[in-house]
């Protein structure tokens, strides 16, 4: 049964980048959090200052073994995924087996608690785009066997699993496709293209920007993704809804706004591009502000200065060796 409220949520992966927002802002909706991970691509410390808060706990656990949560489950929002380029290309196995085996876990646990699930899809389902804007209508074009495919294809597969429990199960769902979302506690050596540049820039390294730098991408404040997939989760629609910012533009104009919050001199260079790359994206977000009332809300430039706010804050405060 759909519900407007979240009650006790489990968020697998809720130790990585988007889950620990998550997570913070479920509690600041008075939701109950268990936070299921097994910091593979996460951390404890990304979580660390919510430990103290009523009704959140974490668990350490793989999403690929069956989930085993005590208590009441009311919404599980299954994030569990290496997402970066640079965490799928070294954990190939382990991403293919997070969106297969990782979902039918999370799909199996909300059965069992008649729970309502959120699966956190991609706007990698889309691959190297012949349709543009991408609109939930269109199936992509995604290269099945090359080195990407491990995370395109698990996420096409978790989708696939989670509408066959729909359709033959009856099991409340709903597909969020995210696109690119970037914020506070990233890793700066994640290899994604927001925390590259901020870290290239801070350092006053030069910053890599691959090919001609004229491949498009659309980033999305972290707080406007979570809020999306929260009014998912409140909404009862199965989607898949396309949550992400319908600003575009090119990885060089992004580099050079990031120089400038920077204050940075770094040179712009040119490196080879990775196989599959996309070469646009944008999503057509009409779904998701007429079924759930959503739009991002933070403007880039104020999202780009927060994060890089934290990651000025947060290498001040490391020491050598800390884990972050
Ligand atoms: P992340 O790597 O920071 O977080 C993923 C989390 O999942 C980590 O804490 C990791 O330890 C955990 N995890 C991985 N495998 C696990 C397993 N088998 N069992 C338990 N925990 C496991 O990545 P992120 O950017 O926060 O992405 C979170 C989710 O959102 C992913 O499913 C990703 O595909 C999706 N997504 C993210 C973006 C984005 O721009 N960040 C875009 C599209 C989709």
């Amino acid at each position: 049964m759909s519900q407007a409220h979240i009650g006790r949520a489990v968020v697998t992966g809720g130790a990585g980048f988007v889950g620990s927002h998550l997570c913070e802002h479920l509690l600041d909706a008075g939701a109950e959090v268990v936070c299921v991970d097994n910091f593979a691509t996460g951390s404890a410390a990304n979580v660390r200052h919510l430990a103290d808060r009523a009704g959140f706990s974490t668990l350490e656990a793989d999403a690929t073994h069956p989930l085993v949560v005590p208590g009441r489950v009311d919404t599980v929002f299954h994030l569990a995924s290496a997402a970066s380029p640079r965490d799928y290309l070294r954990l190939p196995v382990e991403t293919l087996e997070a969106g297969s085996r990782g979902t039918r876990n999370a799909l199996d646990l909300a059965a069992e608690h008649g729970a309502r699930t959120v699966l956190a899809s991609t706007s990698e389902v889309y691959g190297d785009p012949l349709h543009h804007p991408q609109h939930e209508s269109y199936w992509g074009n995604v290269n099945p066997v090359g080195p990407r495919s491990v995370y395109d294809e698990a996420k096409r597969y978790a989708e696939a699993l989670t509408m066959a429990f729909h359709r033959s199960r009856g099991a409340d769902v709903g597909i969020a496709r995210i696109f690119n979302s970037y914020g506070p506690r990233m890793r700066p050596d994640d290899g994604r293209a927001v925390p590259t540049f901020i870290r290239q820039a801070l350092a006053a390294e030069p910053i890599t920007v691959s090919g001609d730098g004229m491949q498009t991408r659309s980033v999305c404040y972290v707080d406007d993704t979570v809020r999306g997939l929260i009014a998912l989760a409140r909404s009862g629609i199965v989607g898949p809804v396309n949550i992400g910012s319908p600003h575009e533009l090119s990885m060089r104009r992004l580099a050079e706004l990031v120089r400038g919050v920077c204050g940075s001199d770094s040179p712009i260079v040119a490196v080879g591009r990775p196989a599959d790359d996309p070469r646009f994206r944008r999503p057509d977000t009409s779904l998701a502000a007429r079924a759930l009332g959503w739009r991002p809300l933070v403007p880039m430039e104020e999202g780009l200065r927060r994060t890089v706010a934290w990651f000025v804050r947060t290498r001040a405060a490391a020491a050598p060796g800390e884990d972050r």
